[in-house]
């Protein structure tokens, strides 16, 4: 099969200042993910590598850079999900780890649980071999100027708005048909310490059945939580698609699958999904996904989303 890739950065009201290191940013993602897939990596390596880039840049509200809670901490959250097995590892309100994606693999992968929050969290990174780092070695300075800003006038809504979002997500699949989808973020600005969004609910920000296909969310995560978004627009891919991945349904004689059938319903499919978040909570968000064969789809409600997937061609499109 041949490998797919899509990645997002968030979608906010991205300035004009800020579409060149987005753009860049999503593109240095893609390239350390599909440095993964082109070599015949897996999807859950070239996930992990796409959103630890993503993390590391501090335009996106993930890892370093996140936005900083009513406390002026950082609080981190992160899920990754498995097409095949239907198990996902998630991680919440983290306030020490850097990565928090490479500790939501490390849940899927070596805990009985799917979502691991806080102390006990962090204890279980300690445990398997990921280091613990000084809180304040997650503030940027952009975010403690903000915060300043903010708490100087009671954290009105005003303040927030331009820099409200910026939670990054990637999608793959890999040479052997593997389908893994994660999320990461530092959550809403000035959030109450202890608040949760949707990016770490499996099913909310992140969705992935290799029978139907992957999906990552951004957006005003009380809103995305209500309609299950993640989950919702996985099911859309299966209802367009008659109820089962092209895969297993649209093969002609020649096994030939009708690809621009499937990218139609990769986008149909997005929008849907975004135009429900609109329909029923009024709120703003975005979302990335990739139907069972790898046919890219996105959607946003937002002025704009930085986003990018592997084309084809195996050329890299990035776009805010
Ligand atoms: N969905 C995230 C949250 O509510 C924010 C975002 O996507 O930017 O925590």
């Amino acid at each position: 099969m041949r490998p797919s890739l899509i990645v997002h950065g968030g979608a906010w009201d991205i300035p004009d200042e800020a579409i060149e290191i987005c753009n860049s940013g999503c593109h240095s993602a893609l390239e350390a993910g599909w440095s993964v897939l082109s070599r015949g990596g897996s999807a859950l390596d070239a996930v992990e590598a796409a959103i630890v880039v993503l993390e590391d840049e501090p335009v996106f509200d993930a890892g370093f850079g996140s936005h900083l809670n009513l406390d002026g901490r950082v609080e981190c959250d992160a899920i990754v999900m498995n097409g095949g097995t239907l198990r996902a590892g998630a991680v919440a309100a983290l306030q020490r780890v850097r990565n928090p994606i490479r500790l939501a693999r490390a849940v899927l992968e070596h805990c009985p649980h799917m979502m691991l929050v806080a102390e006990g969290a962090e204890r279980f990174a300690k445990d398997n071999g990921i280091a613990l780092c000084d809180p304040a070695e997650l503030v940027s300075d952009a975010e403690r100027e903000a915060w300043r800003v903010c708490s100087q006038d009671k954290h009105a809504a005003a303040h927030h708005r331009g820099h409200e979002q910026g939670t990054v997500g990637a999608v793959a699949i890999d040479a052997q048909g593997k389908l893994f989808a994660a999320t990461s973020t530092g959550g809403t600005c000035c959030k109450l310490p202890g608040r949760v969004g949707d990016s770490p609910l499996i099913g909310c920000g992140c969705y992935a059945d290799a029978t139907a296909g992957g999906v990552s969310c951004t957006g005003y995560g009380e809103a995305i939580m209500k309609i299950v978004m993640a989950k919702t627009a996985t099911d859309l891919l299966r209802t367009h698609n008659g109820g089962f991945c092209v895969a297993e349904t649209s093969r002609d004689s020649s096994g030939a699958l009708p690809h621009s059938c499937a990218a139609d319903t990769a986008m149909h499919a997005a929008r849907e999904a975004v135009h429900l978040l609109a329909k029923r909570t009024h709120a703003t968000g975005g979302l990335i996904l990739l139907d069972c064969e790898g046919n890219p789809g996105f959607a946003f409600n937002t002025p704009r989303m930085a986003y990018g997937y592997v084309a084809p061609d195996g050329s890299l499109f990035t776009a805010v």
